[in-house]
């Protein structure tokens, strides 16, 4: 008979999980509290048109194939994928644009344009990071870091100590580069794990650095379709999945998970693997004792955490040409209002990022509308510096809209706005759980990151496995889609003596 697994929650981490275990003859439940699966990989729909709610750029697409390779099906038969092609247009305030291709010989033109010498440091950061890349792929990313024995072999100390992390990111990128707007541009990107490029470790401008050398992808119908596509593979396969139903605790008995209570009631199982947010479950699924868990160097209480954002997503009935797919603003004074958000303020002149799907996808929009996710990113909920009442939300949109009708090209679109709505951190909390409206789950410091990061189970407890953004290898779908793999390595590990 085998092993019976209750998945809680069915974001990207769950669902692929589930579809792992199933394909090695697991019997899977995943439950999901929301209506819908997909946790933050989710949809706003309309009548006419509908977005993607939170992550829009596609990196690195080898994990997505590989979990479709894993269940034996062809990646190239259920999605359409289309490169990008400027990856980015980046504005500046001073109503400037450049276009960053990955054709060498249009980067080139658009570099030459900053100054010869930062046009040769832009390609040495490059590669230079690509070196860092390609060791913390082949040593850490794809591993589980639990045996810390194992991981602390000589030769892992030297790729550790080759990777020069310790520097932030945006010294890292001036060592490269003199011009501000282009190590702005690079900087703004290494905060897409949440982390400021101030004090983050330099290790992820390998960020900025994936996107222009391995080109970022576009899925035909966003990156929902994505979703949709795995939630019919489980089922095929004989999985269950019940939406609208919320975990309360996990059931422990003599250390070990044996099910889960939810509002209908407990539900035995022989394997509980939490997708929920790991520092959610730790201190509301679990007893509260285990607060006082240790995760790497620290307690429960003295984890820092990413910050969150706030998305404006709008509907617009005229098409506009001057944005592409992926749109950067970067504002004046870049370094004083990204360091605000992480000391719990909000930014007075915040850099923006514009996602155009729009402008590569039709299936999003019945009648041609132009599709906008504008994102800032804003304070977590930790502090409760920030109230999220109307007043804050007007000042916020209002802020995005000035920047946005600054830039030429731009400035009739508050006219031809025919839908908005918003996301903000306290919706991340309530809808997914994600602890302190948090938008990348615990930080990726130095001190937080590969051993020290929470990894795919706890000693203390047994039978309870853990996968998702603030489990090792870290954010973004992506490395989600990595963490199944480890997670699923790991429980083959325990219960089928798999090596
Ligand atoms: C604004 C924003 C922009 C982003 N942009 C990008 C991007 O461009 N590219 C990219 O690759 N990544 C991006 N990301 C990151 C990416 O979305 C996440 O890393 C990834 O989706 C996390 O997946 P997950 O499975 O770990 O967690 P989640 O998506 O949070 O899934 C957890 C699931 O558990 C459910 N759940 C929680 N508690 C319970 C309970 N008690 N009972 C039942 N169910 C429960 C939740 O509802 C949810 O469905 C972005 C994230 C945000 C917030």
């Amino acid at each position: 008979m085998s092993e019976k697994v209750i998945v809680i929650g069915g974001g990207i981490g769950g669902l692929a999980t589930g579809l792992r275990l199933l394909k090695n003859g697991y019997d899977v439940k995943i439950i999901e509290k929301e209506c819908r699966v997909g946790g933050k990989v989710n949809l706003l729909k309309e009548k006419n048109f509908k977005f993607d709610l939170t992550a829009s750029i596609l990196m690195i697409i080898e994990p997505y194939k590989e979990l479709i390779e894993y269940i034996d099906k062809d990646f190239s038969m259920f999605f359409n994928v289309k490169s990008i092609n400027p990856i980015y247009r980046v504005f500046s305030y001073e109503n400037k644009y450049y276009d960053f291709n990955n054709e060498l010989y249009k980067l080139m033109n658009t570099l030459e344009d900053f100054s010869q010498k930062d046009s040769y440091g832009y390609i040495k950061f490059l590669g230079d990071t690509y070196k860092h890349y390609i060791a913390a792929n082949n040593y850490f990313l794809c591993e589980s870091q639990i045996n810390k024995f194992k991981i602390l072999k000589p030769k892992n100390i030297k790729v550790i100590e080759s990777l020069k992390t310790s520097n932030c990111s945006y010294h890292y990128i001036k060592k490269f580069i003199d011009n501000n707007i282009l190590t702005e541009f690079l900087a703004f990107q290494s905060m897409y794990v949440g982390i400021s490029p101030f004090d983050g470790p330099s290790i992820y401008t390998l960020i900025p650095m994936i996107s222009q050398l391995h080109g970022l992808w576009h899925i035909e119908g966003g990156m929902y379709r994505y979703v949709e596509v795995l939630e019919k593979f489980i089922l095929e396969l004989g999985g269950e999945i019940e939406c609208g139903k919320n975990v309360e605790k996990i059931h422990i008995e003599d250390n070990k998970a044996d099910g889960v209570i939810t509002n209908k009631g407990l539900e035995k199982c022989d394997i509980v693997v939490c997708n929920s947010d790991f520092s959610y479950t730790i201190k509301k699924l679990l007893n509260e004792n285990n607060s006082q868990l240790k995760i790497g160097k620290y307690t429960m209480k003295k984890i820092q955490y990413t910050c969150s954002t706030f998305i404006m997503y709008l509907a617009l009935n005229k098409k506009y040409d001057i944005l592409k797919v992926h749109n950067i603003y970067l504002n004046k004074n870049f370094k004083d209002n990204t360091q605000k958000i992480f000391i719990g303020e909000l930014p007075i002149d915040p850099s923006i990022y514009i996602y155009c799907p729009s402008k590569i996808d039709n299936t999003i929009n019945k009648n041609g509308e132009e599709i906008l996710n504008v994102i800032v990113r804003v304070p977590n909920l930790c502090e409760n510096s920030v109230e999220w009442n109307e007043n804050t939300i007007i000042l916020l949109k209002e802020k995005i809209l000035s920047i946005l009708l600054s830039i030429d090209g731009l400035e009739d679109l508050k006219e031809h706005i025919i839908y908005e709505n918003y996301l903000t951190p306290k919706d991340l909390e309530s809808k997914f759980n994600c602890f302190n409206g948090c938008a990348f789950g615990i930080s990726p410091t130095l001190s937080q990151t590969n051993w020290f990061r929470p990894q795919c189970k706890i000693e203390k407890l047994k039978n309870l496995y853990f996968v998702g953004d603030s489990i090792h290898p870290g954010a973004g779908v992506a490395m989600v889609l990595k963490s199944s793999k480890i997670v699923t390595d790991e429980i083959l590990k325990d219960f089928k003596n798999y090596n």
